[in-house]
């Protein structure tokens, strides 16, 4: 199996959505990802928890082949979220970030991990995405996520590391202020113009667009009859499209398409539970049931003009 070397928060996340609410469950950029793309690949991940975090809630990842060697238990608080969904759970409000001990975080890559070919690197302080790359050999596939809270507070951090990625997986919202500009493939050629080949805006339940080089591809959201929390939704699509990635071994545009759809697919494994846990009891065969659900509903014959 091939593995992904992973940086991003390990996090309490308080959440309430019109369908329920939860306090302090497990979540964070880097848990969410491990939990989707380890149905794929093995996972390294890169992050740190404070002394309040309960490490026995990791158990069901390091069941599935997720690495914490890297994970750093430090005196201080963990990092906590508190979000809420309207009824349109596209648009969430934070309620609250308090980064605890990721304020003052700096990752030591273990070497066991320093010869990572697929690299992810998840939401948060770009500073830190740095740092892992810094540390890194000679990747062979980096992407990357960010959101509003960086983008805001960490600009230029941000735009340099633009430079040292492969691929970019944000939602409509974030590549729209990032670029400053609404139009989003003319946002998307702008991340482009400062790095990456790749581009994916995720637009929630209406799907995601895959920008690579000149062409667009767009994979549909898979229309589940019941959601209950879309948070994680897009780290777990993150971990869908590299697991995908890592699993064929090779990250040509023809298998981006496709990797857009194993997103898409744990994307929406995600949202059917509060917290990781639906994504934790996911087998390959899960996937790829869902997988060829998508492949059906986005299936049609062309028709000829007539007298062609
Ligand atoms: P998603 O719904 O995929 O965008 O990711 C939600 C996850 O990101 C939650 O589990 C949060 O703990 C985590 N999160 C929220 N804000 C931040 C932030 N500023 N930096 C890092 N992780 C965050």
């Amino acid at each position: 199996m091939s593995s992904i070397l992973v940086v991003g928060s390990v996090a309490l996340d308080s959440v309430e959505t019109p369908f329920g609410k939860v306090d302090e469950a497990l979540g964070g950029s880097a848990t969410y990802f491990s939990a989707a793309a380890s149905v794929f690949a093995d996972i390294q991940l890169v992050g740190v928890v404070g002394s309040d975090f309960q490490l026995s809630r990791l158990d069901f990842l390091e069941r599935r082949g997720v690495d914490f060697a890297g994970l750093e238990v430090v005196e201080g608080d963990s990092f906590r979220w508190a979000g809420v969904y309207e009824y349109d759970l596209n648009t969430r409000r934070t309620l609250s970030t308090e980064l605890g001990v990721f304020a003052d975080f700096s990752p030591t890559v273990p070497a066991s991990y320093r010869a990572a070919d697929w690299v992810f690197l998840g939401n948060i302080d770009p500073a830190l995405q740095h740092a892992v790359l810094d540390q890194v050999e000679s990747p062979r596939f980096v992407a990357c996520d960010t959101m509003d809270f960086w983008i805001e507070g960490a600009r230029e951090s941000l735009e340099k590391l633009l430079g040292r990625i492969d691929l970019l997986v944000v939602n409509d919202a974030e590549i729209r202020e990032l670029a400053g500009e609404y139009n989003l493939r003319v946002a998307a050629r702008w991340v482009q113009e400062r790095g990456p080949r790749h581009v994916v805006v995720k637009k929630g339940e209406h799907g995601a667009v895959l920008f690579s080089g000149d062409s667009v591809f767009f994979a549909p959201g898979y229309p589940l009859e019941e959601i209950f929390d879309p948070t994680g939704a897009g780290d777990a699509f993150a971990g869908g499209m590299v697991g995908y990635l890592a699993y064929v071994n090779h990250e040509n545009d023809e298998e981006l398409r496709r990797a857009v759809v194993f997103g898409s697919a744990l994307g929406s494994f995600a949202c059917e539970s509060f917290g990781p846990n639906r994504l934790a009891e996911l087998d390959e065969n899960d996937v790829f049931e869902r997988v060829a659900i998508f492949r059906e509903m986005t299936r049609f014959e062309e028709l000829a003009p007539e007298g062609a």
